[in-house]
């Protein structure tokens, strides 16, 4: 029986909202996607900061296909050596300060955060947890109980116990803490979901000092911000702190399901032992994931792209003049463009849909337009994106 894709999708795929965009994507390449009317979308988000090397990159795309030819899953993770995952992880921390040497390779951002907070729980032997309000770390049960939104959290209590919420750059509430029970903090060093907002230095400085005042663990969450998005390969280089976990989601398999999180050899150790194959997974640093991570790794390094963040967060941020627009805040192309409410924003993405740009808003600021665009978006691109906007504000 013949079914159309688009009555597929509503009738047998589970929705996550009632207002799905449901556009037919049926090519991607470069900068643009393409649907089954012919229409052509200038991607103004990258699959929420993934696409960062924009989208069918040639070297990634040989890399998927030159591996699944090889092979595709043989074992379940940490038993065979598979030369892509091993050469993943030896490459990415070429990149990281020396603590941070030894990867664990899972399937998502959300999976990895899980997979710290065990981490943290057994190096550590204390039970709680120390969050941002409004911070977004995944949807399954773990990162779930570091959300402090009652909005989204609510509907699945009991979590888990213990989680302490803090507001970004709050350095005295930091006081409050009960620091002898706490396994780690878990931090985004730019709040995405909540519009962008990024956190002071200060105040990351301070949860470092906590933190090794208090032998709990530094955990930051750069699903979002890594991977040059915010002009560095990692935002925590610009802060000048080094965490004793990364976390990596996104853009980190070069468009493929992905996470990792990084810690030290000493630190990872904990997790073989007492009980062994305490924390596993099947596709774990899948060998096809792994070799399009590297591929795109490769990509963003060479091309250089991460050079170009800085002009193309400015352009932006000058172009993007309106009086409806009332701030503009984040770094590198991890921008919010603010405005008095989600209606506004609503209105303009609908538009901005019809006329060829493919944008969205955040989680938690609805008020805000996304902008997170493949880092190999053009000036040209830039301009023609902006001139659209700036015009489509005149008319709503
Ligand atoms: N942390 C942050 C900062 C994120 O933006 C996201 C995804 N939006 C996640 C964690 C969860 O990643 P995933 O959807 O891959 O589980």
């Amino acid at each position: 029986m013949h079914i159309h894709p688009r009555q597929a999708f509503l009738a047998h795929l589970a929705q996550t909202s009632p207002s799905p965009m449901n556009i037919h994507i049926v090519k991607a390449a470069g900068n643009y996607l393409f649907d089954a009317d012919g229409n052509r979308y200038l991607d103004l988000i990258a699959g929420i900061s993934v696409c960062n090397i924009g989208h069918q990159h040639p070297e990634v795309v040989a890399a998927v296909q030159g591996q699944a030819a090889d092979f595709m899953h043989v074992m379940v993770y940490g038993e065979t050596i598979q030369s892509p995952q091993s050469l993943f992880a030896h490459n990415l921390v070429q990149y990281l300060p020396p603590s941070l040497d030894c990867c664990y390779f899972v399937n998502s951002g959300g999976e990895a955060i899980d997979g710290a907070m065990k981490l943290a729980k057994r190096v550590t032997g204390k039970t709680d947890f120390v969050a941002q309000t409004d911070a977004y770390h995944g949807s399954s049960q773990g990162p779930l109980s570091l959300m402090s939104n009652d909005y989204y959290s609510q509907a699945y209590r009991p979590l888990l116990p213990s989680v302490h919420f803090i507001a970004q750059d709050d350095i005295q509430g930091l006081e409050d803490i009960p620091w002898s029970r706490v396994a780690a903090v878990v931090v985004e060093l730019i709040q995405a979901e909540r519009g962008a907002k990024l956190s002071g230095k200060e105040f990351i400085h301070s949860l470092r000092d906590k933190c090794n005042q208090h032998c709990s663990l530094l955990i930051f969450d750069e699903i979002q911000t890594a991977m040059g998005r915010t002009g560095t390969l990692f935002a925590f280089e610009q802060y000048g702190v080094i965490p004793d976990v990364l976390v990596l989601g996104k853009a980190i398999g070069g468009g493929m399901p992905m996470g990792a999180f990084i810690a030290s050899h000493k630190l990872m150790q904990t997790l073989s032992q007492n009980p062994i194959l305490g924390h596993l997974t099947t596709f774990g640093g899948h060998p096809v994931v792994t070799a399009a991570g590297n591929a795109a790794l490769k990509v963003l390094i060479e091309e250089k792209l991460m050079d170009e963040v800085a002009g193309k967060e400015k352009l932006f941020r000058r172009l993007l003049d309106h009086e409806r627009i009332l701030a503009i805040h984040g770094k590198g192309l991890l921008l919010a463009i603010e405005f008095s409410n989600h209606e506004e924003v609503s209105a303009l993405i609908q538009a901005m849909l019809l006329r060829g740009l493919f944008a969205d808003w955040f989680l938690y600021a609805p008020h805000c337009l996304r902008i997170a665009p493949p880092l190999t978006i053009s000036s040209d691109e830039i301009a023609f994106a902006c001139s659209l906007i700036t015009e489509i504000l005149d008319e709503i």
